[in-house]
């Protein structure tokens, strides 16, 4: 992921499709497109 992808996912924005991201436990998931990102804590 570069950082403009980076700057999308932080605003919660899918850097895939634009559209919002929604947050489920440690990751974040596009509900259109099936993009994700979890986060390893
Ligand atoms: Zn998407």
């Amino acid at each position: 992921m570069n950082d403009d992808d980076k700057e999308l996912v932080d605003r919660g924005i899918c850097p895939v499709c634009g559209n919002k991201l929604a947050h489920k436990e440690a990751c974040v998931e596009c509900e259109f497109c099936g993009w994700a990102l979890c986060e390893e804590s």
